[in-house]
């Protein structure tokens, strides 16, 4: 099983039919969160939305679509981190109160959620959800501060963690970034209007230009006086701790995120792997799709030639992923087949972006074992992650992860492997254009950027096992 995203989020302002634009644009997202997804439109004065489970496609048709009008919309795919798979915690969340009727798109994951639940609860606020996404709103409706900027900012001020927001009224597109900058969120400019979305890719479909990612601590808005931002974090900024797993194996490959191509990031990762464990192989090969990349850089860095062995059926949906340990082979079946003609007597190297829990990849590696390969080098784009992640990746407790209680060489004879490589600390984040103290790289080390509350380990376990 791979490491699930929490969210993709999308906002669009001052655009005809806003909803078709945010319809795309969660296309072009759909990777970030596959449980759910939902739009809200607003045509200035009405509020309207249409959420469901499953994805895009299942979620919302092309007819919901003409019942969404006006030129404001946020739309968001979900994966949930937090909350479990219920409808009512279907994004984007719309609440009115007293001031205000607010839609609010998150992707991120807070670390104070149980302790400002607590506040709130006490003082009379009633939850729709149990996702941490509806705080804010409720963080809100209790301010004083009558003016919807000026009651965010007080608002935002009091989360910790991380979170990239879209948050809609009536009129008004904002779209936040949390101090440290965890997860990535840019703007986007179209003739007359504006866009907000996740990942760069999303403006590609849409049509829209990238402007610039918005800054970690930032609040813009977009409204009928145009394009304003200012901070809510306070000064001197605090240190980024950008996720580096949106480079490794979350964003997609034809993205820019914290200031760099996601697929040259990845050539770069597979390059640093092979001179930090190169092999005497005669095909090097991805495992699809995230391996693809780093299998060129390792190839063009070793010399060894480049192949394409694992073939993936992008038709298996998420329809046919059994929940247990025991179907995950099965589900390797479903989705990937081997080209015997690549692997029959070869040495191979199989380059990986990750390993979880090692169970997919050791039914990978059976595949590629029975197909006839000689031997299998497995080579991984990133260090052993031995620690759960708190900030919106939903890895499983430290004893469920692979690498957690094993050394490296336990976990290359589990999974049945010649050898088993890892890129280092430093090969991972030599491949970035950002100084590696701008990257949060807690999943590997243990060190994270910023504390949780109490029992944020045992509130995440229980979570990620509540099936609706
Ligand atoms: Fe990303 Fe790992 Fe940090 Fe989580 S702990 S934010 S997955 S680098």
């Amino acid at each position: 099983m791979k490491a699930r995203e929490s969210c993709g989020v999308v906002g669009i302002y001052g655009v005809p039919d806003a909803a078709v634009k945010v319809y795309y644009a969660l296309y072009a997202l759909q990777h970030r969160g596959q449980e759910s997804a939902g739009i809200v439109a607003s045509d200035g004065e009405r509020v309207r939305s249409k959420k469901d489970l499953g994805l895009v496609r299942d979620a919302i048709s092309r007819a919901d679509l003409a019942h969404l009008p006006g030129h404001i919309a946020t739309g968001h795919v979900r994966y949930s981190t937090t909350g479990a798979k219920r409808v009512q915690n279907i994004q984007p969340l719309v609440i009115e109160y007293a001031r205000a009727l607010v839609a609010v798109a998150h992707n991120g994951n807070l670390v104070n959620a149980r302790t400002l639940r607590h506040e709130l609860g006490e003082r009379g606020a009633i939850f729709q959800t149990s996702t941490d996404s509806e705080l804010i709103v409720h963080l809100m409706a209790g301010s004083r501060i009558a003016d919807v900027k000026e009651c965010l900012t007080e608002s935002l001020r009091k989360l910790s963690g991380a979170f990239s927001f879209v948050i809609m009224t009536q009129d008004k597109l904002f779209g936040v970034r949390d101090p440290q900058g965890f997860r990535p969120l840019c703007i986007g400019k179209f003739k007359d209007g504006w866009a907000i979305v996740s990942e760069t890719c999303a403006l590609d479909l849409i049509g829209a230009d990238f402007v610039r990612e918005i800054e970690p601590g930032e609040i813009v808005c977009a409204d009928s006086d145009g394009l304003s931002s200012w901070r809510f974090a306070d000064e001197p900024r605090p240190k980024r701790a950008h996720c580096i797993f949106e480079h490794v194996y979350f964003a997609r490959p034809d993205s820019y995120v914290f200031g760099d191509s996601v697929h040259m990031v990845r050539v770069g990762l597979g390059k640093n792997l092979a001179r930090e464990h190169p092999a005497g192989a005669d095909v090097v090969m991805p495992l699809p799709d995230s391996g693809n990349s780093v299998a060129l850089g390792y190839s063009r860095e070793s010399g060894i030639p480049f192949d394409l062995g694992i073939i993936r059926n992008h038709y298996v949906g998420r329809t046919f992923i059994m929940p247990g340990q025991t179907d995950r082979v099965e589900d390797v079946n479903l989705k990937l087949n081997v080209v015997k003609e690549s692997v029959r007597g070869k040495s191979v190297v199989l380059v990986e972006d990750s390993i979880v829990r090692g169970t997919t990849l050791k039914a990978k590696l059976g595949m590629v074992r029975r197909a006839g390969a000689k031997e299998i080098h497995i080579r991984i784009s990133c260090p052993p992650i031995c620690f759960p992640c708190y900030y919106g990746i939903d890895f499983p407790t430290k004893k469920e992860l692979v690498a957690g209680q094993r050394s490296v060489d336990e976990v290359r004879k589990f999974l049945g492997a010649d050898s088993l490589g890892y890129l280092s600390e430093e090969g991972l984040l030599a491949a970035v254009s950002g100084p590696p103290e701008d990257y949060c790289v807690a999943c590997f080390t243990g060190r994270y950027p910023v504390a949780c509350e109490a029992g944020m380990e045992d509130k995440l376990a229980l979570e990620s096992r509540v099936v609706s």
